[in-house]
């Protein structure tokens, strides 16, 4: 069973067998051995592969708690399969350490995720999944403004949500899965936190859409109209743009989305979804975007990425209950007790920061 755990941490790492054994100082047979199970490693090379592999050794002797399953990702079919394996081991890594962790403190995993009661059972347009996106916002008690924290909003719902590097120069926006039934979103962490904020939206649509949408509404279509009536409601589109345009500022649509954190192109959909610009002057208004090349980069300033802070604030809580020691602490944060005795100081080095 350790020889799983060697092999996972080695997939998270990205390391082949020869590069994990050129950095531990064993042989890639050995490693190819000990990840069959065909033999067990001494302390002294459990040592030194956790240090290559950047875990702590009890890292290896960590029961799999938890079953990936329905891993789909978002915009990109054609990523290569080591790519695929090195995400998925992280996301089973950081699963894992939740599901862990929840056997101190509650944790979202106890929150079973439900669709909430209040939605129509069938959709049969495009413009129906308004009244979806507003009958969750109304479930989950969310008014009609910004939703700051979409992230702690997601979890306090029963819905995991982990950021990981999805090979920054690849399209991918994010994965779904299933960890244990429970839902998981992965958002790429090297995007600006409009997208991100949009890639959870659409992943909630997903969630909330299945099994709703009539033939011949395409789901990927519908989960993006879902994602910009659940960001910005109807009425709030309405009252910031009015009820018709012709032409949208730029400047305009920057303030819009460092207020409600939903990109400019994705206000100009909101604005032709609800018939508020015609699409012949939606067209013109692309055509400057491109110019500009804001079609692939909006103009700085980008809007603020999501932050996760529920997993590092309930392991403190823990902490300072006595629920847990420090080791288990520094085990679950992915650092070192060196660091963690500076995070309790309040002087968090930066080896700290780079564990999310
Ligand atoms: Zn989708």
């Amino acid at each position: 069973m350790i020889g799983e755990r060697i092999q996972q941490a080695r997939k998270a790492s990205g390391l082949s067998l020869r590069a994990l054994a050129e950095k531990a100082g064993v042989t890639a047979m050995a490693i190819s051995k000990y990840e069959n199970n065909q033999s067990t490693p001494s302390s002294d090379v459990l040592l030194a592969l956790a240090k290559a592999l950047g875990v702590r050794v009890e890292y290896f002797f960590r029961q799999a708690a938890v079953k990936l399953e329905h891993v789909e990702y978002r915009h990109h079919p054609e990523m290569p399969e080591k790519e695929k394996g090195k995400i998925e081991a992280d996301v089973q890594d950081q699963a894992e350490r939740w599901v862990e962790l929840e056997a101190f403190v509650p944790t979202p995993w106890s929150v079973p995720f439900e669709v909430p009661g209040n939605l129509p059972p069938k959709v049969n347009s495009y413009d129906e999944i308004e009244e979806v996106a507003a009958s969750v916002r109304e479930a989950w008690n969310l008014g009609r403004n910004l939703i700051p924290d979409l992230t702690d909003m997601f979890e306090s719902h029963g819905i995991i949500v982990f950021a990981a590097g999805l090979d920054a120069g690849q399209q991918c926006d994010g994965l779904a899965a299933k960890a244990n039934g429970k839902p998981v979103i992965v958002v790429n962490k090297d995007r600006p936190g409009d997208r991100q904020r949009f890639t959870l939206a659409h992943e909630l649509g997903h969630l909330v859409l299945k099994r709703r949408l009539a033939k011949g509404l395409h789901v990927e279509m519908a989960c993006n109209r879902f994602a910009g009536a659940f960001l910005v409601p109807k009425e709030t589109v309405i009252k910031a743009l009015g009820q018709r345009r012709t032409w949208l500022e730029p400047q305009e649509l920057a303030l819009l989305k460092a207020e409600f954190g939903l990109s400019m192109g994705g206000w100009t959909y909101r604005a032709r979804d609800l018939g508020i610009l015609p699409q012949t002057h939606m067209r013109s208004l692309w055509n400057h975007f491109r110019e500009h090349g804001w079609d692939k980069k909006e103009p700085d300033p980008q809007y603020p990425q999501e932050k996760t802070r529920l997993f590092k604030q309930l392991i403190y809580r823990a902490l300072a209950e006595d629920l847990i020691g420090e080791s288990k602490a520094a085990e679950l944060l992915g650092m070192s007790l060196k660091a963690l005795h500076a995070c309790r100081n309040m002087e968090c080095p930066d080896e700290a920061a780079a564990h999310q």
